[in-house]
């Protein structure tokens, strides 16, 4: 049977990064099966809808480079995706569920639920709900005549429809991280299935559009662990027991002190990014976001994809094929694991690296004409080159390598007082004339001339580029060309006279 995996959000906010790892395993698991990888939105709490979460979501999705092979805008034979959009679907199944006695309708107000509890509450019941006890004294299809039930319908009365759960026995599945799972049904409740205004809940519609879309895998946050042996009746409700998806349930990712559950408190206590990308509705300002940060997709992606999963070498920097060609189930991890931002970092520069200074040279050229610098693609590639190493976040290329077109304006106070005095005063003038008589200006003629005089070398790189540390102090001046040095020696050697 052909994989199908599925993310299946709810449209009611921005994307978590523990939601983009979810996704990340999904789309590797197809992709390395030949599968197919669906999204799916589930917009059936209507309440909790937010206007644009579905587009920032298939935004977020485009930027992580992550396209699913059927979802609401790629279509597919499944859809469609959109469970706002697939009502008749439900009313057709609760109808097979209310007729084979699995589920029915339930008339209780909220008073009366309230009342209930509050007697079971009283009754030191460890924890009070509707459930396969409860239900026998409330006001539903099992406790009321079939013609009154039929009548309250017609009536108009309002009403929603429950699950029929298991007075006892043992609900079991095997977790693909996991392993076995067992629940006794007496602790589950009778889950509604079908609200009050004739939308169905999540549980419901989520287990119809799983069999429906042939699910195989349903890969999602531990958090819903606790909801599978709900589903997993349900499945046996509606006759599809033989063909229920391998459940495997993630790991919580948890925060950078080990501390809980990774979220957007901790992102602003620790100053790093929550989401994928900004969200650009004014009244919910994401300020930080990954991909406005400098994030590179490939980068981000490797970092989740090593927070739960190992490939089993020692390998760590992975190109998206690679990640593809290297996943597998056996090796997700039981455990939380925590957010390392550094780590994250670490990964940016590695793929900032990868993608090596040819690709960095036009970003680094509009870098420069937003200061009205034009600089050669040659230049631009050398430079990049040059700096790479330094490099986090693509900002740093302009950063990093923008001293090549502004000579210094001052210079480190602390240093020159250290490194300036007569002997090194008489070590620049030098170094200046014997640059002065190169015939040919490359690395293996200035060399030596550097190295004959070691004690001015902080101050001549001070006097180049401004700074105290940057890349190798030959290829600046190499880079720089012979005018541009001796006019930033002279400058500083007339200001420190
Ligand atoms: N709609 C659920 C959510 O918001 C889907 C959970 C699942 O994957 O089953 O995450």
């Amino acid at each position: 049977m052909a994989v199908h995996v599925r993310f299946a959000p709810s449209p009611t906010g921005a994307l978590h990064i523990g939601s983009v790892r979810t996704i990340l395993y999904n789309y590797l698991l197809a992709q390395k099966e030949g599968g197919r990888f669906i999204l799916r939105i589930e917009d059936t709490d209507q309440k909790r809808l937010v206007a644009s979460a579905e587009s920032y979501l298939l935004e977020s999705l485009r930027w992580l480079g992550i396209v699913p092979d059927e979802g609401p805008e790629q279509g597919g034979t499944f859809g469609p995706y959109k469970q706002s959009e697939r009502l008749g679907i439900y009313q057709t199944y609760i109808q097979h569920l209310l007729e084979s006695g699995h589920a029915y309708y339930a008339f209780d107000t909220p008073g009366e639920i309230e009342a209930m509890r509050e007697r079971l509450k009283a009754a030191k019941v460890a924890n009070p709900q509707y459930n396969a006890i409860s239900r026998e004294w409330m006001r539903n299809g099992l406790t009321m005549p079939a013609e009154q039930v039929a009548e309250w319908i017609a009536a108009g009365k309002p009403y929603v429809i429950r699950l029929k759960m298991a007075h006892k026995g043992l609900i079991r599945f095997q977790d693909g991280v996991r392993g076995w799972v067992k629940v006794d049904a007496s602790v589950l409740d009778d889950k509604v299935l079908m609200k009050s205004d004739g939308w169905p809940t999540y549980h419901f519609a989520s287990i119809v559009d799983d069999h429906l879309m042939q699910i195989t895998h349903v890969i999602r946050g531990e958090e819903w662990l606790p909801s599978t042996p709900i589903h997993i009746w349900l499945y046996g409700c509606l006759g599809w027991a033989d063909e229920i998806p391998q459940f495997i349930h993630l790991p919580l990712l948890l925060s950078p002190n080990g501390s809980g559950k990774l979220s957007k408190r901790h992102a602003d206590q620790y100053g790093f990014p929550a989401f994928p990308i900004a969200w650009n509705r004014p009244d919910l300002r994401v300020e930080k976001a990954f991909r406005e940060a400098g994030y590179l997709p490939e980068a981000l992606l490797n970092f989740l994809a090593l927070l739960g999963w190992n490939p089993g070498t020692n390998q760590e920097v992975f190109t998206k094929e690679a990640l593809i060609e290297a996943f597998s189930l056996e090796r997700l991890g039981k455990s939380g694991v925590k957010f390392d931002i550094a780590k994250a970092k670490w990964f940016n520069q590695q793929h900032i690296k990868i993608q090596g200074p040819t690709a960095w040279a036009s970003y680094f050229s509009t870098e420069a004409i937003k200061e009205n610098i034009t600089c050669r693609q040659e230049d631009a590639i050398a430079i990049c080159n040059l700096v790479k190493d330094r490099i986090t976040f693509p900002k740093d290329f302009w950063q990093e390598g923008r001293f090549f077109f502004f000579d210094p304006v001052d210079y480190d106070a602390e240093l020159i007082k250290q490194r300036w005095n007569t002997q090194t005063k008489e070590g620049m003038v030098a170094f200046s004339k014997s640059i002065a008589t190169l015939i040919e200006w490359k690395g293996e003629t200035i060399k030596p001339l550097v190295q004959a005089v070691p004690a001015i070398m902080p101050l001549l790189r001070m006097a180049l580029t401004g700074r105290k540390a940057g890349p190798d102090l030959i290829d600046i001046i190499v880079l720089l060309g012979r005018d541009k040095t001796h006019k930033r020696i002279d400058a500083f050697l007339e200001k420190l006279g």
